[in-house]
């Protein structure tokens, strides 16, 4: 008794997402021993769901993965887990007898009818009737802190994650592009060609005074709403999408090439304007975008990008530009660095 209130006061106190998996492995580890064990978060498009093994516990012993960022490698999609496919259909936990006397337990952590996490023990059969009680009770509880940092994250009109989580989700990245390129040089954070990056795209909708002032600001307020909702549609799982404040959505997309986050984004801004926004009708977006540097400030990244959306605003709207496409044609200047310039004393 006294082992669970201490292991729930340290996952209480963690603030996030990979250390309270953490916190959660090390919990189920001590107090249950399972043979394995893996925290899977769980992505549900509009056509597939993807499993990201972000923590547990396995032959090599235990693993923890930075689980706001997505590692392809320990991606699936959940049809390859029969057992895992069934919890998010049937939204309950599942159980596999194995025939060495082991059984796999599976439990859904569920959000607005959807598991965002699935949680898998396998178990010996020994396990008691009791243990299985404390065992939901903590899975129960995981999903309730995970509700209560989610509320804390995310903007409240749209559900996307909120302006004040952004910083930290680019400091990560940018670390982990460091690191990765000092363990095993610059190819290996990128995916695909050396030509992959992140790019980071400002999305502001185009005339929105107009919405509302022509129909009010609870329709505004939809337009919002239905506008994080294409973007869920158009970008992938593991794009990170942010609303940053009034009628303005920032995306971080994962390594790619320019022609190919051109794409996704030409993709976006067509979606949107061939969508009917209710009452308010068409709706057109513009979007200006950067690649993200290793020494990038998040201002940096996005000053350049804020650039790129001036332009297109200032060409016509409804477009796509690229920063660095601007600047080797010579359409924008280059942006002076700054950094070198200040001199302390
Ligand atoms: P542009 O094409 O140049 O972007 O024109 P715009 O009218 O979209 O740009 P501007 O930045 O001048 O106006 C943005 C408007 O967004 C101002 C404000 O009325 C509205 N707005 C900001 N936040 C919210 C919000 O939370 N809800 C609603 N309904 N409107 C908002
Ligand atoms: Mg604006
Ligand atoms: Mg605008």
């Amino acid at each position: 008794m006294l082992e669970l209130i201490s292991h729930v006061v340290q996952i209480s106190a963690r603030r996030d997402r990979t250390e309270i998996n953490s916190a959660m492995v090390d919990t189920l580890l001590d107090l249950f021993q399972p043979q394995n064990l893996t925290i899977y978060r769980c992505y549900t498009g509009n056509k597939k769901t993807v499993v990201f093994a972000c923590a547990g516990y396995g032959q090599n012993g235990q693993f923890l993965r930075n689980a706001y960022l997505p590692d392809h490698h320990y991606c699936h999609p959940i049809e390859r887990d029969p057992l895992l496919h069934r919890c998010r259909k049937e939204l309950s936990a599942v159980i596999d007898f194995l025939e060495d006397g082991t059984h796999r337990i599976v439990f859904p952590v569920i959000r607005l009818n959807e598991p965002i996490y699935l949680i898998e023990l396998t178990l010996t059969d020994e396990f008691s009737a009791d243990q299985r009680v404390t065992l939901m009770g903590l899975v129960e509880y995981f999903g309730n802190h995970i509700s209560l940092l989610d509320y804390g994250e995310a903007d409240t009109l749209t559900g996307l994650a909120s302006r004040k989580t952004f910083d930290k989700h680019l400091f990560e990245l940018l670390g982990k592009a460091a690191s990765d390129e000092m363990l095993s040089g610059p190819e290996s954070r990128r995916r695909g060609t050396p030509d992959s990056n992140h790019w980071l795209a400002v999305c502001d909708i185009d005339h929105f005074k107009q919405v509302n002032d022509n129909f009010g600001h609870l329709i505004g307020d939809e337009v919002l709403i239905m506008m994080a909702q294409e973007m869920r549609h158009s970008f992938r799982f593991d794009d990170q999408l942010f609303r940053f404040g009034g009628e303005e959505f920032v995306a971080l997309l994962q390594p790619t090439e320019e022609k190919h986050a051109f794409a996704t984004l030409e993709r976006f801004r067509t979606n949107v304007e061939n969508q009917m926004f209710s009452r308010v009708g068409r709706i057109t977006v513009s979007v200006g975008f950067s690649v993200l540097k290793p020494n990038d400030t998040p201002t940096d990244v996005i000053d350049r990008a804020d650039e790129a959306l001036y332009f297109a605003k200032r060409n016509g709207r409804n477009r796509v530009d690229c920063y660095e496409t601007l600047v080797a044609n010579g359409d924008v200047a280059a942006k002076e660095i700054a950094k070198g310039e200040v001199e302390l004393f």
